[in-house]
């Protein structure tokens, strides 16, 4: 009997805890109508108002096969970028769902820093989606890290939350905590290439409580914005010596300037 009431209490508190969140959700929905995080016009639904919705850039093939940046024509399957065979990553193929401009800053800055999580579901269907053949070849995906003092800093780090929208649209699971931040680096932006290369040297390490994670596994990074590649490359770099089989790599937004075939 007693048990019986304990199940009896638990449902009854799941229901009024259910109902709780219902009526505290449609109170904050009626209270603060959303926004469109590019323009702040108040959108219905959720995400991006139609306007700058037609104005995002989602990257489609032509492109690189290696580091997906899109050809300015279409050279044929299986060609590579200048850039690809000048100066390859370390990691196999680089996939993004879009070009990082004025929208999609938008929509990292307000994932990153308005507290605006409801928007990563639908970023990680868009990512899911530009790299769906990384996607089924995969065993894990990992989160790019932030170090310890900025994690603490910001609460929550949006590569993982992409990671999760990622997993959650495509069936592959999140390998947390398999790469680590060893060093604090200073932000990549303004640095030239080779400052950005030195800013992450050795700033990314496999734990050896990890390394049974990452050996021999098909691993997908997952970061929000690339700009010259250097911090995924280091974090392929520390996979790869744990013993990764594959590492590829999938963003949000990447700077992408169309780019000559190797042809
Ligand atoms: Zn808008």
């Amino acid at each position: 009997m007693g048990e019986f009431a304990g199940i009896a209490t638990a449902a009854a508190l799941k229901r009024t805890g259910g109902a709780l969140r219902a009526m505290f959700g449609a109170a904050l929905d009626l209270a603060l109508p959303r926004l469109c995080p590019a323009c702040r016009e108040p959108v219905e639904g959720q995400g991006l108002c139609p306007g700058c919705w037609s104005k995002l850039a989602f990257i489609t093939k032509p492109y690189c096969e290696r580091l997906g940046i899109p050809f300015v024509y279409d050279p044929g399957p299986g060609i590579l970028s200048m850039e690809a065979i000048a100066d390859p990553p370390a990691y196999r193929r680089a996939r993004a769902a879009v070009r990082f401009d004025e929208i999609s800053r938008a929509l990292v800055h307000a994932l990153k820093y308005g507290d605006r999580l409801d928007l990563a579901p639908m970023m990680g269907r868009w990512m899911s989606h530009a790299g769906r053949e990384l996607l089924a070849g995969a065993d894990a995906l990992v989160p790019v890290p932030l170090h310890w003092r900025r994690l603490w800093a910001r609460r929550f780090n949006q590569s993982a939350m992409l990671a999760a929208a990622i997993s959650a649209a495509s069936g592959v699971s999140v390998a947390a905590r398999v790469l680590k931040r060893v060093k604090p680096t200073v932000q990549q932006v303004g640095l030239s290439r080779s400052e950005r290369a030195a800013n992450v040297q050795g700033a990314f390490r496999v734990p050896p409580e990890a390394r049974t994670a990452v050996a021999s596994r098909r691993l997908v990074l997952v970061d929000d914005v690339l700009t010259s590649g250097a911090t995924v490359d280091g974090c392929a770099r520390a996979l790869l010596r744990a013993g990764a089989a594959n590492v590829d790599v999938l963003i949000f937004a990447r700077v992408a300037d169309p780019v000559r075939t190797s042809i």
